[in-house]
């Protein structure tokens, strides 16, 4: 049996290597990128259906360093939670499908609002029973007694109403890791310091070095990776200490977080999830969270040290990946690629650096660097057509409508070249209120 092979004709290719733009063509061999054609040349093969490009931006695929598809778009950790697990893992299906339609098509599950949700919406994936990115679950939110993700109330003791998994001591630690493990989770998460919005600060850590040791041990016996939500400087350092690959925010991160990371750049990514820290603290006024609530919590403080301390993470290498805490209601699911703008803003990336933390990083983060993240002969075939140049204006990657064609696994989930607005009309309501926000300058 011979594969079916397809062109994608007269477009400007960004491949994600690193190189300047070319003209060109690809072709797709069953799953895989089998050329990548630089104009004047011509393809070697020869193809069963030609797609012009017309012209267009051909970009690998995006990553999602960071992915709670269980998170519903309201406004409060229990509004996500009250959710009943049917209509739940419904509205994750839902969700998977807009990321794939928005070009992301690879994502880390970075924590499920309920045991099992991720990994079942994973393996329906990889399935091929409904269509959304290739995903690595997560698991719920392992906590603290009082940390983020505890919402119980102290005359209601119920775990049920519990966002995260609470656990105290080492043994329930050990419990818990091992329960998700049983679940077949890709990685553990952990939420290693506190939240403002959850009433515990920041800057606070507050588990102890056992009950991290207990996860690390049952991690790495088990071969998954821990994620972790790490904004003060001294759980960035456990992180490092513990080994936990995914480093989730880091704003406090200090000098010695900082040569720390450094030293161990090529084990670490941090995904700062810088999304969240910009819409609380400047576009979430219609729930009731306007700038001034927000600077009173602590938000507009954190941003402005987070985005000091990222910008010395970029200048020393270490690797920054977007994406992260979409699906709140100021930050609904779909536009999740706002950050690759946050990433110009308030780390000093370049477009072009942005883009491929996007792309290239993603391979490297969804541990296939060698077939993920680049358009390259023999990589996969995850490719997005995008109508515009994104280099110069990042902006376009949040509008659906110029995410003309998404291809992956060599197969077409989205195209629009040859017919206008199939897009939705929320996901068209989202853009617009992302197009609205007002970031400080
Ligand atoms: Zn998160």
């Amino acid at each position: 049996m011979t594969m079916k092979k397809t062109a994608i004709t007269n477009v400007l290719i960004f491949d994600g290597s690193g190189g300047d733009l070319f003209q060109g063509e690809v072709v797709v061999a069953g799953e895989r990128i089998v050329e990548v054609v630089r104009a004047p040349n011509r393809r070697q093969a020869t193809v069963d259906e030609v797609i012009d490009g017309g012209g267009k931006f051909l970009m690998p695929g995006m990553t999602e360093a960071h992915t709670h598809f269980s998170w519903n778009d309201q406004p409060s950790l229990s509004a996500i939670q009250f959710m009943p697990p049917e209509e739940h893992i419904l509205w994750c299906v839902e969700v998977a499908k807009r990321y794939l339609d928005m070009g992301f098509t690879s994502a880390i599950g970075a924590a499920e609002a309920k045991p099992r949700l991720d990994v079942v919406l994973r393996n329906a994936i990889a399935a091929g029973k409904v269509p959304g990115p290739r995903y690595l679950a997560g698991s719920q939110e392992i906590t603290t007694l009082g940390g983020l993700g505890d919402n119980t109330l102290s005359h209601l003791q119920f775990d049920e109403l519990n966002f995260g998994c609470v656990v105290s001591g080492p043994e329930e630690m050990r419990k818990a890791a091992r329960r998700f493990i049983k679940y077949g989770v890709d990685q553990l998460k952990i939420n290693l310091s506190g939240e403002y919005i959850s009433g515990m600060p920041a800057e606070l850590s507050p588990f102890s070095e056992e009950e991290i040791a207990m996860l690390a041990a049952e991690a790495k016996r088990h071969g998954k990776r821990v994620a972790a939500h790490a904004r003060s400087s001294e759980s960035v350092k456990q992180c490092i200490r513990h080994g936990f690959e995914l480093i989730y925010h880091a704003s406090f991160a200090d000098e010695e977080a900082l040569d720390m990371l450094e030293a161990n750049k090529d084990k670490h990514f941090v995904g700062p999830g810088l999304g969240w820290l910009v819409r609380t603290s400047f576009n979430a006024s219609a729930w009731g969270v306007t700038p001034a609530i927000a600077e009173k919590m602590g938000y507009h403080r954190e941003l402005e040290i987070a985005s000091a301390s990222l910008r010395k993470m970029h200048q020393r290498g270490i690797r920054i990946a977007p994406g992260g805490d979409y699906g709140f209601a100021w930050m609904p699911h779909g536009t999740n690629a706002t950050d690759l703008q946050y990433f110009v803003k308030y780390i000093g990336m370049t477009p072009k650096e942005a883009l491929l933390s996007a792309t290239r990083l993603g391979g490297e983060i969804m541990m296939r660097p060698d077939e993920l993240g680049q358009v390259r002969e023999g990589f996969i075939a995850d490719v997005v057509l995008v109508d515009g140049d994104p280099l110069a204006d990042l902006g376009i990657l949040v509008d659906p409508d110029r995410i003309a064609l998404v291809m992956k696994d060599g197969v077409i989930y989205k195209n629009l070249l040859n017919q206008q607005s199939q897009h939705s009309a929320r996901i068209d309501r989202l853009t617009d209120e992302a197009a609205h926000e007002a970031v400080p300058a």
